[in-house]
């Protein structure tokens, strides 16, 4: 059976046409599907019996499945891992901060981007997730959390497994149905996409008229350094990655979040945090500013690096602030829960193997 959850308005439009009904009642039954979300076409209680029958002989509504759920000792972080219909899972975590409840989602199953520090693309790219996998990993998570509907996530940030510019099409199709406002209506303001620096899908999200915030995963400011630990980096070198930023920048006035996950004796130090002073101001004298996340690295078991310490980190960021540079460190969450992209998926993985 089919999915039903991607089904645009339009298309759901056409789809009760052909079963002979209103049009209305596709909006019915996107009201069903996006605000009160029911995983029942049995609960849709202004459709008709036969209506209904039809669709359940058609369709499938929730492509996911809860597997496990790790919760973190101050219980501001949650992990899931979902199974997916064909037995893949993908992950995502819940974060509660003081601004709000956030999720980061992934967009793929596994990642091709070859990272070195990163446990998603152990294994390679498994497939991409659709929109309807996308969009449950909010719908499902909300239910967990607020079963009664007495809460609800802000934020989306688009950082869990995959890189979502690999899976372009699905990727906007999903923003444009999680900001609708007749469905979910969250706002593009508060949705995070997070890129290795694919500067086409800069390129192309610029076009979009969906004002979300773009997050570069730099993690180093020179391409030699950057190559060697992201591969991705050799087809891609940053003089195009940062034109393609000032471009989303004069298309939006979205500031930038540059991410720099810091692992020790790599590219935490005192050159390369002066690198990124140098690259950093001559994006703000092109009149693109951008703010950095320094994050401690999340040591992955296959992989030898190591996270820089307390003392490197505050180090380096001392150097950014001196040159006027915006940094935060970005606060730890979910660290002893496998929280780290791709980290829950690979322990069930390593398991199997
Ligand atoms: N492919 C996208 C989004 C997924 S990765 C991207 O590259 O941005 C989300 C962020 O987590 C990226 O900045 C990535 O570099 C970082 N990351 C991945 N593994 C990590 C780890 N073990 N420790 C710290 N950060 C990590």
């Amino acid at each position: 059976r089919k999915q039903i959850r991607g089904y645009t308005i339009r298309e759901l439009e056409t789809l009760v046409s052909n079963y002979g009904e209103k049009p209305f009642r596709a909006k019915q039954l996107y009201g069903w599907l996006h605000v009160k979300r029911v995983n029942d076409f049995d609960d849709m209680t202004n459709l008709s019996k036969e209506l209904r029958e039809k669709l359940k002989e058609e369709f499938t509504i929730d492509p996911l499945t809860l597997a496990t759920k790790q919760i973190s000792n101050d219980r501001a972080t949650i992990k899931y891992l979902f199974s997916l219909r064909d037995g893949e899972t993908l992950e995502c975590v819940w974060m509660r901060h003081d601004f709000g409840d956030s999720i980061c989602i992934s967009s793929q199953v596994g990642c091709r981007m070859g990272c070195s520090f990163c446990a998603s693309t152990l294994g390679g790219l498994v497939r991409n997730l659709d929109v309807s996998e996308m969009l449950s990993q909010i719908y499902d998570v909300e239910v967990d959390r607020y079963p009664d509907g007495e809460g609800h996530i802000s934020n989306c940030i688009v950082m869990g497994m995959g890189e979502p510019f690999d899976n372009y099409d699905n990727l906007i199709s999903f923003l444009k149905m999680v900001t609708d406002e007749k469905g979910r209506n969250l706002s593009a303001r508060s949705i995070t996409v997070s890129t290795c620096g694919i500067e086409e899908g800069i390129r192309r999200l610029s076009e979009e008229n969906i004002p979300v915030t773009l997050a570069l995963s730099l993690h180093a400011a020179d391409d030699s350094l950057r190559s060697q630990i992201m591969p991705i980096a050799k087809s891609h070198p940053l003089d195009e990655v940062m034109r393609a930023c000032r471009e989303y920048f004069s298309k939006t006035g979205r500031r930038i979040t540059w991410e720099y996950s810091m692992i020790q004796g790599v590219n935490d130090t005192d050159e390369a945090a002066d690198k990124l002073v140098y690259l950093a101001r001559q994006m703000r004298e092109a009149g693109c500013p951008v703010h950095i996340n320094l994050i401690p690295l999340n040591p992955v078991k296959e992989r030898d690096y190591r996270r820089s310490d307390e003392d490197s980190v505050n180090r380096f960021k001392k150097i950014l602030e001196k040159n006027g540079i915006n940094v935060t460190i970005r606060r730890e969450m979910g660290g002893g829960i496998d929280a780290a992209c791709g980290q829950l998926r690979n322990r069930e993985r390593r398991k199997r193997l």
